[in-house]
């Protein structure tokens, strides 16, 4: 299985390096993060590495999709969990700091404090088609 150098997430795959693992298959491994934004937080990571969203096989992504839900379906029986939500940071921009692509699943629960982390204000309708037909070329 590649493995990069000095990549946490790869040690943590390896079973080198410590976590709290929660499930795991052939090609994935879910752990829980360090840093919960609720009770539950888990990150599922590929085996195999690779740096982000834009980098990691097609097969790879729909594993770590696969086996996010099936973590969030889990939590949904053993911790009560209301909903979830999946969440990918791809690059600094998007604000990724552990660069082995992972999907993070976030519990949630009813009355839970997290917020949306944007502000939905709404565009003109043109702008919208203008910015839809940039995207499709
Ligand atoms: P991101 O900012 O989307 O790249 O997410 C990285 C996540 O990894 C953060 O939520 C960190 O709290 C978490 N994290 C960093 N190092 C570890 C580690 N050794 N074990 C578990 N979670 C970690
Ligand atoms: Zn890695």
């Amino acid at each position: 299985m590649a493995v990069a150098a000095g990549c946490i997430f790869c040690a943590i795959a390896e079973g080198t390096g410590p976590a709290e693992i929660v499930d795991s298959d052939e090609h994935t491994v879910s752990f829980m993060d360090i840093n919960p934004a609720t009770p539950g937080h888990a990150l599922v990571i590929p085996r195999r590495h690779s740096v982000d969203l834009v980098e990691v096989s097609d097969e790879d992504a729909a594993r770590t999709m696969v086996a996010a839900r099936r973590l969030a379906l889990t939590m949904e029986e053993t911790l009560g969990a209301d909903g979830y939500n999946i969440l990918n940071a791809c690059r600094p921009a998007a604000w990724q700091t552990v660069f082995h692509y992972h999907l993070h699943v976030i519990p949630r629960y009813e009355g839970d404090p997290l917020e949306l982390p944007w502000i939905p204000r709404g565009a003109p309708a043109d702008e919208i088609a203008a910015t839809a037909a940039r995207i499709r070329g």
